[in-house]
Protein backbone atom coordinates (compact mmCIF):
# COMPACT_ATOMS: atom_id res chain seq x y z
CA UNK A 1 0.00 0.00 0.00
CA UNK A 2 1.21 3.23 -0.67
CA UNK A 3 0.84 6.62 0.79
CA UNK A 4 0.30 9.69 -1.09
CA UNK A 5 -1.21 11.97 -4.15
CA UNK A 6 -1.28 10.16 -7.10
CA UNK A 7 -1.18 10.65 -10.66
CA UNK A 8 -4.58 10.24 -11.28
CA UNK A 9 -5.43 12.47 -8.81
CA UNK A 10 -6.20 10.18 -5.98
CA UNK A 11 -5.02 11.16 -2.65
CA UNK A 12 -4.24 8.89 0.42
CA UNK A 13 -3.73 5.11 0.68
CA UNK A 14 -3.47 3.62 -2.46
CA UNK A 15 -4.28 -0.16 -2.85
CA UNK A 16 -2.05 -1.86 -5.46
CA UNK A 17 -3.94 -5.39 -4.47
CA UNK A 18 -6.28 -5.35 -6.92
CA UNK A 19 -4.84 -3.36 -9.64
CA UNK A 20 -4.13 -4.87 -13.06
CA UNK A 21 -0.93 -4.54 -14.82
CA UNK A 22 -2.03 -1.89 -17.21
CA UNK A 23 -3.01 -0.28 -14.57
CA UNK A 24 0.27 -1.01 -12.44
CA UNK A 25 2.56 0.76 -15.36
CA UNK A 26 0.38 3.51 -15.23
CA UNK A 27 0.41 4.07 -11.51
CA UNK A 28 4.20 3.72 -12.36
CA UNK A 29 4.55 6.32 -15.50
CA UNK A 30 3.13 8.88 -13.57
CA UNK A 31 4.30 8.45 -9.71
CA UNK A 32 5.52 11.30 -7.74
CA UNK A 33 6.31 9.28 -4.47
CA UNK A 34 9.72 10.05 -4.48
CA UNK A 35 12.33 12.95 -5.42
CA UNK A 36 13.59 10.93 -8.18
CA UNK A 37 10.72 12.16 -10.61
CA UNK A 38 12.16 15.32 -10.10
CA UNK A 39 15.31 14.16 -11.78
CA UNK A 40 13.82 11.40 -14.41
CA UNK A 41 12.77 11.96 -17.83
CA UNK A 42 10.50 8.87 -18.16
CA UNK A 43 9.64 6.61 -15.39
CA UNK A 44 10.82 2.98 -16.54
CA UNK A 45 7.95 0.21 -15.11
CA UNK A 46 9.63 -2.72 -17.18
CA UNK A 47 8.80 -5.06 -19.91
CA UNK A 48 8.29 -8.12 -21.57
CA UNK A 49 6.34 -11.25 -20.83
CA UNK A 50 3.70 -10.69 -18.44
CA UNK A 51 3.77 -14.32 -17.74
CA UNK A 52 7.16 -15.01 -17.70
CA UNK A 53 8.85 -17.88 -16.17
CA UNK A 54 12.08 -16.17 -15.91
CA UNK A 55 12.28 -12.55 -14.33
CA UNK A 56 15.36 -10.33 -13.90
CA UNK A 57 15.17 -7.13 -11.33
CA UNK A 58 17.79 -5.03 -11.66
CA UNK A 59 18.83 -2.18 -9.44
CA UNK A 60 17.42 1.15 -11.71
CA UNK A 61 17.47 2.88 -15.01
CA UNK A 62 20.30 4.41 -16.68
CA UNK A 63 20.57 7.12 -19.30
CA UNK A 64 18.75 5.55 -22.25
CA UNK A 65 16.69 3.51 -19.65
CA UNK A 66 15.24 7.21 -18.64
CA UNK A 67 15.64 8.72 -22.09
CA UNK A 68 13.31 5.70 -23.84
CA UNK A 69 11.37 4.80 -20.84
CA UNK A 70 12.55 0.96 -21.00
CA UNK A 71 14.73 -1.23 -19.56
CA UNK A 72 18.13 -2.27 -20.46
CA UNK A 73 18.75 -0.77 -23.37
CA UNK A 74 22.33 0.39 -23.16
CA UNK A 75 25.13 -1.57 -23.41
CA UNK A 76 24.73 -3.57 -20.04
CA UNK A 77 21.22 -4.32 -21.60
CA UNK A 78 23.06 -6.15 -25.11
CA UNK A 79 24.97 -8.31 -22.66
CA UNK A 80 22.09 -8.98 -20.95
CA UNK A 81 20.03 -9.97 -24.25
CA UNK A 82 23.40 -12.18 -25.20
CA UNK A 83 23.11 -14.17 -21.62
CA UNK A 84 19.18 -14.45 -22.10
CA UNK A 85 19.94 -16.36 -25.14
CA UNK A 86 22.52 -18.73 -23.08
CA UNK A 87 19.52 -19.86 -21.57
CA UNK A 88 17.43 -20.71 -24.58
CA UNK A 89 14.94 -17.85 -24.15
CA UNK A 90 14.77 -14.28 -25.92
CA UNK A 91 13.76 -10.19 -24.40
CA UNK A 92 10.37 -11.22 -25.28
CA UNK A 93 10.32 -14.79 -23.35
CA UNK A 94 11.31 -13.13 -19.71
CA UNK A 95 10.57 -9.91 -17.68
CA UNK A 96 12.97 -7.38 -17.06
CA UNK A 97 12.26 -4.04 -14.22
CA UNK A 98 14.40 -2.64 -11.69
CA UNK A 99 13.90 -1.88 -7.77
CA UNK A 100 13.57 1.54 -8.48
CA UNK A 101 11.62 2.59 -11.85
CA UNK A 102 13.05 5.90 -12.06
CA UNK A 103 16.85 7.05 -12.86
CA UNK A 104 18.85 8.22 -10.56
CA UNK A 105 20.79 10.85 -11.37
CA UNK A 106 24.38 10.36 -12.66
CA UNK A 107 23.27 7.07 -11.92
CA UNK A 108 24.00 7.32 -8.07
CA UNK A 109 22.87 4.16 -5.90
CA UNK A 110 19.07 4.53 -4.94
CA UNK A 111 18.56 5.49 -1.44
CA UNK A 112 17.15 3.76 1.09
CA UNK A 113 14.01 5.94 1.29
CA UNK A 114 13.68 5.49 -2.70
CA UNK A 115 14.34 1.72 -2.58
CA UNK A 116 11.46 1.28 0.12
CA UNK A 117 8.83 3.60 -1.37
CA UNK A 118 9.01 2.17 -4.58
CA UNK A 119 9.31 -1.41 -3.57
CA UNK A 120 5.16 -1.90 -3.63
CA UNK A 121 5.27 -1.36 -7.72
CA UNK A 122 7.96 -4.42 -7.21
CA UNK A 123 5.94 -6.67 -5.09
CA UNK A 124 3.00 -6.18 -7.27
CA UNK A 125 4.67 -7.28 -10.58
CA UNK A 126 6.01 -10.19 -9.24
CA UNK A 127 2.66 -11.02 -7.67
CA UNK A 128 1.24 -10.65 -11.50
CA UNK A 129 3.34 -12.22 -13.12
CA UNK A 130 4.13 -15.03 -11.01
CA UNK A 131 7.88 -16.45 -12.42
CA UNK A 132 9.13 -19.58 -11.91
CA UNK A 133 12.79 -17.91 -10.81
CA UNK A 134 13.60 -14.25 -10.31
CA UNK A 135 17.00 -13.56 -11.27
CA UNK A 136 18.35 -10.37 -9.03
CA UNK A 137 21.15 -8.71 -11.15
CA UNK A 138 23.44 -6.70 -8.80
CA UNK A 139 23.98 -6.29 -4.63
CA UNK A 140 20.73 -3.76 -4.22
CA UNK A 141 18.55 -6.29 -6.20
CA UNK A 142 19.92 -8.77 -4.71
CA UNK A 143 19.60 -7.19 -0.64
CA UNK A 144 15.77 -6.37 -1.67
CA UNK A 145 15.14 -9.99 -0.98
CA UNK A 146 18.12 -11.10 0.75
CA UNK A 147 19.01 -8.52 3.65
CA UNK A 148 23.00 -8.60 4.28
CA UNK A 149 23.81 -10.93 1.62
CA UNK A 150 26.94 -10.37 0.39
CA UNK A 151 27.06 -10.77 -3.58
CA UNK A 152 30.42 -12.17 -4.08
CA UNK A 153 29.71 -15.18 -2.03
CA UNK A 154 25.91 -16.08 -3.44
CA UNK A 155 26.22 -15.35 -6.91
CA UNK A 156 24.98 -18.52 -9.16
CA UNK A 157 23.26 -19.65 -6.60
CA UNK A 158 19.41 -20.48 -6.45
CA UNK A 159 17.77 -20.41 -3.76
CA UNK A 160 13.94 -20.81 -2.20
CA UNK A 161 12.24 -18.34 -0.26
CA UNK A 162 8.88 -17.83 0.81
CA UNK A 163 8.14 -20.02 -2.27
CA UNK A 164 10.08 -18.32 -5.10
CA UNK A 165 12.99 -19.33 -6.39
CA UNK A 166 16.06 -16.53 -6.73
CA UNK A 167 19.28 -16.68 -8.35
CA UNK A 168 21.55 -14.11 -7.85
CA UNK A 169 23.59 -12.91 -10.29
CA UNK A 170 26.18 -9.36 -10.83
CA UNK A 171 24.91 -6.87 -12.25
CA UNK A 172 25.36 -6.88 -16.25
CA UNK A 173 26.84 -3.34 -15.97
CA UNK A 174 29.76 -4.90 -13.76
CA UNK A 175 31.02 -6.86 -17.19
CA UNK A 176 31.06 -3.51 -18.56
CA UNK A 177 33.50 -2.11 -16.10
CA UNK A 178 35.84 -4.95 -15.29
CA UNK A 179 36.34 -7.92 -17.98
CA UNK A 180 36.65 -10.78 -14.97
CA UNK A 181 32.91 -10.52 -14.30
CA UNK A 182 32.34 -11.34 -17.64
CA UNK A 183 33.22 -14.91 -17.54
CA UNK A 184 31.32 -15.03 -13.84
CA UNK A 185 28.28 -13.55 -14.77
CA UNK A 186 28.41 -16.28 -17.70
CA UNK A 187 29.20 -19.04 -15.73
CA UNK A 188 26.42 -17.82 -13.96
CA UNK A 189 23.59 -17.65 -16.40
CA UNK A 190 24.48 -21.51 -17.63
CA UNK A 191 23.93 -22.85 -14.52
CA UNK A 192 20.67 -21.11 -14.52
CA UNK A 193 20.37 -22.56 -17.92
CA UNK A 194 20.84 -26.03 -16.64
CA UNK A 195 18.58 -25.47 -13.64
CA UNK A 196 15.36 -24.79 -15.62
CA UNK A 197 16.26 -27.44 -17.88
CA UNK A 198 16.13 -29.67 -15.92
CA UNK A 199 13.08 -28.31 -14.08
CA UNK A 200 11.42 -28.58 -17.33
CA UNK A 201 12.19 -31.74 -17.68
CA UNK A 202 10.32 -32.94 -14.63
CA UNK A 203 7.51 -30.30 -15.40
CA UNK A 204 7.42 -32.67 -18.84
CA UNK A 205 7.54 -35.58 -16.53
CA UNK A 206 4.58 -34.62 -14.74
CA UNK A 207 2.84 -33.81 -17.13
CA UNK A 208 3.15 -37.18 -18.93
CA UNK A 209 2.19 -38.66 -15.44
CA UNK A 210 -1.18 -36.67 -15.36
CA UNK A 211 -1.80 -37.45 -19.04
CA UNK A 212 -1.85 -41.10 -18.51
CA UNK A 213 -2.81 -40.95 -15.30
CA UNK A 214 -5.32 -37.94 -14.56
CA UNK A 215 -5.22 -38.96 -10.65
CA UNK A 216 -1.79 -38.06 -10.49
CA UNK A 217 -1.83 -35.09 -8.00
CA UNK A 218 0.01 -31.95 -9.63
CA UNK A 219 2.48 -30.28 -7.72
CA UNK A 220 2.39 -26.33 -7.80
CA UNK A 221 5.91 -24.79 -8.49
CA UNK A 222 6.03 -22.93 -4.83
CA UNK A 223 6.67 -26.31 -3.10
CA UNK A 224 9.19 -27.27 -5.51
CA UNK A 225 12.03 -28.81 -3.78
CA UNK A 226 14.62 -26.24 -2.84
CA UNK A 227 18.37 -26.24 -5.43
CA UNK A 228 21.18 -25.56 -4.39
CA UNK A 229 24.30 -25.09 -6.11
S1 LIG B 1 11.42 5.70 -8.17
FE1 LIG B 1 9.50 4.59 -7.78
S2 LIG B 1 8.58 5.63 -6.02
FE2 LIG B 1 10.12 7.04 -6.88
S3 LIG B 1 8.98 8.33 -8.31
FE3 LIG B 1 9.81 6.61 -9.49
S4 LIG B 1 8.17 5.05 -9.52
FE4 LIG B 1 7.69 6.52 -7.89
Amino acid sequence: MLDSAQPDGAVGPVDLSNIDFDGLDGRISGCRLCQLATTRTRAVPGSGSRTAEVMFIGEGPGFHEDQQGKPFVGRAGQFLDQLIGLIGLNRGDVYITNVVKCRPPNNRDPLPHELAVCRPYLDRQIELIDPRVIVTLGRYSLGTFFPGDVISRVHGTIRSKDGRHFCAMFHPAAALHQERYRQLIIDDMKRLGEWLDVRAQEQAKLALEVLVDPSTPDRPHQSEQLALF
